[in-house]
């Protein structure tokens, strides 16, 4: 393809997502195929020769369409958003055109320097506390996902419980880390990766807002010390997958800090409400963090993937994840005035994400992004309020933000059907959890462009499915 070929078929890909943005609401928002369907359409062997790209676009449209479920409906109350814009879009192409590789400052000097800028500019606007900007001992840095920002925290945390002796030797069986029931698996796997194994997790109790309980933790980490076991990581949720739950971090934080164990917050989802002073009560304790992650690529209109990952110390990062090969070894590296962002992260190759980053708060601005968050919060208190005024529903637990935990109070069987009916009718797409043991309905608010009559459609739509 030509340059000049690529900018007819640049221009017809916009126009498709363009008219696809205008036309998202029309299709079911969950993908109605069987399994297998998709594949049954794709020939069995690769092409020899190159094809037309009008034949590729059409076979986007007729086959990989079907499959698709709409994230970007404003229909789309599932799971957690994974939202994104226009300005999102527009700069992660730009990265794809440039194609760099940041693995070192030098291989790309911009790419590195946008996003310590962008993390630290991140930091001001949610009210982080000043040691994780990169002026100070800590700094932010671009992950994949929020899964790969807990298993760096927890290596950091394992580099300093042992002094760097588990990078030499391998973690040794003592090393014990906490969660809650409710804390999200990413945990879980960081700490199988990590080599602490799942039985050195202890999934600490929650109260019946689902947070973690600090008694709780409080007595496993002094029983395990008392085996002498070695408790180097803790792990607080604000905003947990299931219901928003928001754990005690201030609590957890004062005696992580007295008992020199390392804090991780996940704030996922939750953290994009901090853009807002009003909801910068979720931030409460979060001074006493080791580490802090929260996911652009949910609720900021950033397509995924992009997760923020504040340290407050950079140093036990740094040392836990930097090899220097000598085919990466330049003056730059050597001089210690720059960042080298592969020591901050699992793989050594990265994508220049700080751009879309970049492009969706400067053309929402803070104020824009400020008042997209503000409504979906809105809208969920609305919801909760229809939820409670109508004595056949329940709202199921606390709705701090955008997410509303919700059941019929009939039963697991209608809630069932009420899922099942509304996700088949194609109109809407609602998950679900389980919440002391109960099938719970789940109304997720984020998607960019979901307005008020969404969420009203919504509500007719499960009303009409309960009856
Ligand atoms: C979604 C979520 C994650 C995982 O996010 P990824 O970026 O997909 O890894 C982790 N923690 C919480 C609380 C979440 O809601």
């Amino acid at each position: 393809m030509t340059p000049d070929e690529f900018r007819q078929r640049g221009r017809e890909v916009i126009d498709w997502i363009a008219d696809y943005m205008e036309r998202v609401e029309q299709y079911p928002v969950l993908s109605q195929v069987k399994p297998g369907e998709i594949r049954a359409e794709l020939p069995p062997q690769p092409p020899a020769k190159g094809e037309p790209f009008q034949d590729i676009l059409r076979d986007v449209d007729r086959i990989i369409m079907p499959g698709i479920t709409h994230w970007q409906s404003p229909n789309f109350f599932a799971y957690f958003p994974a939202n994104n814009s226009p300005p999102s879009i527009l700069g992660e192409l730009l990265s794809a055109g440039l194609g760099v590789q940041g693995m070192l400052w030098a291989t790309s000097p911009a790419c590195t320097e946008l996003e310590t800028h962008v993390l630290d500019w991140m930091a001001d606007m949610l009210g982080l506390p000043e040691h994780f900007k990169s002026s100070s001992t800590g700094g932010g840095v671009i992950q994949d996902s929020a899964s790969s920002a807990a298993l760096c925290a927890l290596i950091a945390a394992r580099e300093r419980a042992t002094d760097g002796k588990s990078n030499l030797d391998g973690a040794d069986g003592r090393l014990v880390a906490y969660a809650s029931t409710q804390t999200h698996s990413s945990i879980e796997k960081a700490v199988r990766i990590a080599g602490l194994g799942s039985r050195n997790l202890r999934l600490i109790e929650t109260d019946n807002h689902h947070a973690m309980r600090f008694d709780k933790l409080a007595k496993a980490i002094a029983t395990d010390r008392a085996a002498g076991r070695v408790p180097c990581f803790v792990c607080a949720t604000i905003g947990t997958t299931s219901s928003t739950a928001i754990d005690p971090v201030a609590r957890i934080g004062e005696y992580c800090r007295a008992e020199r164990i390392w804090l991780h917050i996940d704030a996922a989802l939750a953290g994009t409400a901090a853009l807002c002073p009003e909801f910068r009560h979720l931030n409460e304790g979060i001074e006493l963090a080791d580490s802090y992650a929260f996911n652009p690529h949910k609720w900021m209109f950033t397509n995924f993937d992009c997760d923020c990952f504040y340290v407050a110390d950079r140093g036990p990062l740094i040392r836990a994840l930097s090899i220097l090969p000598e085919y990466l070894r330049n003056k730059a590296t050597e001089s210690g005035a720059v960042i080298d962002y592969r020591d901050w992260q699992v793989s050594l190759g990265r994508r220049f994400r700080a751009l879309k980053l970049w492009f969706v708060i400067r053309s929402f601005g803070v104020e824009g992004l400020q008042a997209r968050v503000r409504e979906h919060i809105a809208f969920a208190q609305e919801f909760a309020g229809w939820i409670r005024a109508d004595d056949r529903f329940e709202v199921a637990a606390p709705v701090p933000l955008s997410l509303v935990c919700f059941r019929h109070v009939g039963g697991d069987e209608i809630n069932q059907r009420i899922l099942d009916r509304v996700n088949s009718s194609g109109r809407m797409f609602l998950s679900h959890t389980r919440l002391n043991g109960k099938l719970t309905l789940r109304l997720s608010i984020g998607q960019t462009n979901t307005q008020r009559r969404h969420v009203l459609q919504a509500w007719e739509q499960i009303c009409a499915a309960a009856s």
